[in-house]
């Protein structure tokens, strides 16, 4: 694809978890398809929601199904030449190489959308997510429900036995005991574990 030719960009959704992020990515790939454009639809291998497998289709039968990759090199190695839109599903997953990777689709005349969890368990900036959020042209964010209050909730609580999980633990945890339940910043809670101790001190 000659440079400049087209008029590529990046769009990043981001959001807590069951903020519909998902809902809304599938929105904009079938959108995509129906404007009849060639896509390509990635996925972390880290994620299992889809039971291994995630297919979009629209009403008038066009289908894409997403590609599993472990990281961006893998990614930039599965797109093909004349792929118009690129959709990159749990980029929160992916490491800080798709941020060159996306900006060098987006430079190729490519529509890049990029979803993903915006912070971690603690409030923090997930994985890439942060550089990803800076680089857009255009970014939504959206928002879930507490279940603690009601409000709109931004965060994502990790509860291990139904408690607060310590700040201490790993920020990406594969099928532990853990679960996560959205929350808004007053009712986030993440405990250090080393509390106790340093208020000793
Ligand atoms: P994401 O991809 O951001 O995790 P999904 O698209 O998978 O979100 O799921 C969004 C859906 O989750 C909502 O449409 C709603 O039906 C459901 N849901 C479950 N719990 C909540 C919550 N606490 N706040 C908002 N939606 C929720
Ligand atoms: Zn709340």
């Amino acid at each position: 694809m000659r440079h400049g030719t087209r008029h590529g960009w990046i769009e990043v959704v981001a959001g807590v978890m069951f903020s519909g992020k998902s809902e809304e990515l599938m929105r904009r790939v079938r959108r995509a398809l129906i404007a009849g454009r060639r896509v390509q639809l990635f996925k972390s291998h880290l994620d299992d929601r889809y039971g291994g497998q995630f297919l979009i289709s629209s009403h008038d039968g066009r289908q894409v199904e997403a590609e599993p990759v472990s990281n961006s090199v893998q990614l930039a190695e599965k797109i093909r030449p004349d792929t118009q839109v690129v959709a990159i599903d749990e980029a929160q997953f992916l490491d800080d190489g798709i941020c060159e990777v996306i900006d060098v689709l987006a430079d190729e005349g490519r529509r890049v959308i990029v979803v993903g969890i915006d912070m971690d368990f603690r409030g923090e900036p997930f994985g890439p997510m942060g550089p990803l959020l800076a680089r857009a042209e255009r970014i939504d964010k959206l928002d879930a429900i507490c279940v603690v209050c009601g409000d709109p909730a931004t965060r994502s609580q990790r509860l291990i036995g139904g408690k607060p999980a310590p700040a201490e633990g790993p920020t990406i945890q594969v099928a532990g005991a853990e679960s996560y339940e959205a929350r808004c910043r007053r009712c986030h809670e993440v405990p250090a574990r080393d509390r106790a101790q340093r208020e000793l001190l």
